[in-house]
């Protein structure tokens, strides 16, 4: 193809558009595209480099069973007569999906269809689950709906800006950049940055709270008692306004900076900002999800956006960041396992109107297995038959080497994927090549719930198709022929649409209704938009708000559940690093995105080095109570002692000893299902 193709990036929940224009030497050159309102033309490092993501080594690029070269017909009739086999011998709930926020939305519509409501079982799960599930429950407790109420455009109308649990600078890069423009275009706005790290996004702040870690929901409960002090609440828009006032009226100054381990000044400065500025965001994003208590942290933030009405107005609100490219439409269209398609719930009214749409009578009837329960069900036998769906849960999922024996013992683990060896796929007994970015069409949704086309502009190598082809292909061979008779993206996708306006009456706040009828051009052509997308022309969040009234929801501020003991003294925290992605299977390959950090490396304070007698550049051995993991020591002050930090991408190909979810134990928030990946009691010593 010799056009300019526009596209949008495949990593972060930023959603940048690109354009992919051919290049000389035969390739093509990625470059930012002006025209797309997340981005404006600008790409961070990853975005730019994609370009040098698109050769074929190591893909996937036939249809294979139990080792063997299959054709598609083969493998997918091979496939389809074992998943049949389970179902008929242990019922519907012996098989589970693995999604990921890397699918299509159309990819993630049809794998929820053939499961939910086909075979009539909710256990499809996500690796989203690790990333964004408990702002999700914050969402759906306060405002009623899984409503983010922010755009990025909130940027640069706002006040102050609260980072928190957010290392924007090199997670959500373009996002930081917006900020650091905004910031420097309106000098008064001010930044706030609550993160026990001193990390790139602390930079441009103009306070620095570095508290305990996982003690974030305190400083929040005591701004909205502090909030109360200043001004009563308008009692008539909440619901449950007691409990929770109740519970924060317990939270003094003194009380929030004993918990955080703040000095009271800082506290104090952090209030008087919130509470006396006009406009205010808070920017969440793993740091506050990725914890026992996350649900309760999104609570505490969204609360005092509430009490102070900061919120539904420009330059306003509690943003939740998504990590990945899609993970918003896998929100929409129920790829978590606690919720049915386009927002709705599993009460019988829903359940209801899903099989009417969809023409089943077999519509899950309760929520199915969520991630770390999922992979603890394979291991007990439970579950039968997994189809892991573009990720890499071997590496990614806490108790990573749980996971691998789990999935060694599954008799039927399906992997759709674009790399042929991976650390999941060495226990796949049936592999199916899944088209890669630049060869696959649908959509993805992005932070600010703007849905954006991925175009491919690049031919599908050997045998490679689209995710949502081999589910409707298996799904026609269990019976369901008439069901996902699709035969294009674009027909997945208007179904989607019209699902989401189906008896909606404006109770659902998902609603694109709008772009239920577009043509196959039309959808081709779909620029950017933010949903919903309907005929009704008021604006979002006022519609949602005069729905009914909101939640302020009580929050019991909770430390994690892992605390240091005197065989494990120091905290681990996991992130992101700049320049790669997920498990490195696509960056991991890009020679100058592996020049910032080129191995597993353990960020150490100064007098934790000495205490424990390393130093800069020695090799470590971390263990924690689930396993261990070797990594080069970086000695930093942006560290709090008896705290470190270790990046969460290395797979085995890249260190066979650099996986640090092996350590990690797969504690989970209650509500959100949501693994504590950010605080983990560990030991060093030198390997
Ligand atoms: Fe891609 Fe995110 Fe970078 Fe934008 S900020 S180019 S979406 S990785």
């Amino acid at each position: 193809m010799n056009t300019v193709v526009r596209s949008t990036c495949p990593y972060c929940g930023v959603g940048c558009g690109v354009e992919a224009r051919p290049a000389v030497n035969g390739g093509h050159e990625i470059i930012g595209d002006k025209q797309h309102p997340a981005n404006f033309g600008r790409l961070c490092v990853k975005g730019a480099a994609l370009g040098e993501t698109l050769g074929l080594e190591g893909r996937l690029l036939y249809p294979e069973v139990d080792g063997e070269r299959m054709t598609w017909n083969a493998a997918l009739d091979e496939t389809a007569s074992r998943l049949q086999a389970i179902i008929d011998e242990f019922g519907p709930k012996a098989v589970a999906f693995y999604a990921s926020g890397q699918l299509l939305t159309e990819d993630y519509y049809a794998a929820n269809k053939l499961m939910k409501g086909f075979i009539g079982a909710a256990n499809i799960d996500t690796n989203s689950r690790l990333c964004m599930s408990s702002a999700v429950v914050g969402y759906k407790r306060a405002l009623g709906a899984d409503f983010v109420p922010c755009s990025y455009e909130d940027l640069e109308q706002t006040d102050l800006v609260v980072l928190v649990g957010s290392n924007a600078a090199w997670a959500h890069p373009v996002l930081y950049q917006r900020l650091v423009q905004a910031k420097k275009l309106r000098p008064q706005m001010k930044v706030v940055v609550i993160d026990p790290r001193r990390t790139a996004t602390s930079d441009i702040a103009d306070l620095h709270l570095a508290l305990r870690p996982g003690s974030d929901a305190g400083l929040f409960v005591g701004l909205l008692n502090y909030l109360l002090q200043q001004q009563p609440l308008m009692t008539d828009r909440f619901d449950g306004q007691s409990d929770a006032t109740t519970l924060a009226a317990g939270w003094s100054l003194a009380k929030c900076a004993d918990f955080c381990q703040l000095e009271s000044a800082a506290v104090q400065t952090f209030w008087q900002w919130f509470a006396s500025t006009d406009r205010a965001m808070t920017l969440y994003t793993m740091g506050i999800n990725q914890s026992s208590s996350g649900s309760d942290k999104c609570n505490a933030i969204i609360n005092v956006h509430l009490a102070s009405d900061k919120i539904g107005r420009p330059g306003c609100g509690p943003f939740s960041l998504t990590g990945q490219p899609n993970a918003m439409g896998g929100r929409e269209v129920g790829g978590l396992a606690n919720q049915l398609a386009c927002h709705m719930n599993f009460e019988p009214a829903d359940i209801a109107k899903l099989g009417r749409f969809w023409g089943s009578e077999r519509i899950a009837q309760t929520s199915g297995l969520m991630a770390v329960e999922l992979f603890e069900a394979i291991a007990r036998g439970d579950v039968k038959a997994v189809w892991i769906m573009g990720t890499n849960p071997a590496v990614s999922l806490p108790d990573s080497s749980r996971v691998a024996q789990a999935l060694a013992s599954c008799p039927l683990v399906i992997i759709s994927d674009v790399v042929r060896n991976t650390d999941t796929s060495r226990f796949a007994t049936v592999r199916f090549p899944a088209q890669a970015w630049g060869e696959k069409n649908g959509t993805v949704t992005n932070s600010e719930r703007r849905i954006s086309r991925q175009r491919g502009f690049l031919p599908s190598p050997g045998e490679a198709r689209a995710e949502w082809w081999m589910i409707s292909q298996i799904a026609r061979r269990l019976g369901y022929a008439e069901a996902f008779s699709w035969q294009h993206a674009h027909e997945i996708f208007c179904e989607h649409a019209a699902l989401s306006g189906y008896e909606n009456n404006g109770s659902r706040a998902f609603d694109i209704s709008g772009l239920a009828h577009l043509n196959l051009e039309q959808y081709d052509a779909l620029e950017p938009v933010r949903w919903p997308v309907t005929t009704a022309s008021t604006p979002a969040f006022k519609s949602w708000r005069s729905n009914g009234k909101f939640q302020l929801v009580p929050v019991e501020p909770e430390l994690p559940e892992a605390l240091a003991d005197h065989r494990y003294p120091l905290i681990l925290n996991t992130g992101r690093i700049r320049d790669q992605w997920h498990t490195m299977t696509r960056t991991g390959g890009v020679p100058r995105l592996m020049q910032h950090i080129n191995m597993p490396l353990i960020d150490i304070h100064p007098h934790d080095a000495k205490r424990y007698g390393v130093t800069e550049g020695d090799l470590v051995r971390i263990a924690s109570r689930q396993g261990g993991m070797v990594a080069r020591v970086q000695v930093s002050d942006s560290q709090l002692p008896g705290n470190v930090f270790a990046p969460m991408h290395w797979n085995q190909q890249f260190s066979r000893r650099g996986l640090v979810n092996g350590l990690v134990a797969g504690v989970c928030d209650p509500h959100s299902g949501q693994p504590e990946s950010k605080q983990t009691a560990v030991r060093i010593q030198r390997w």
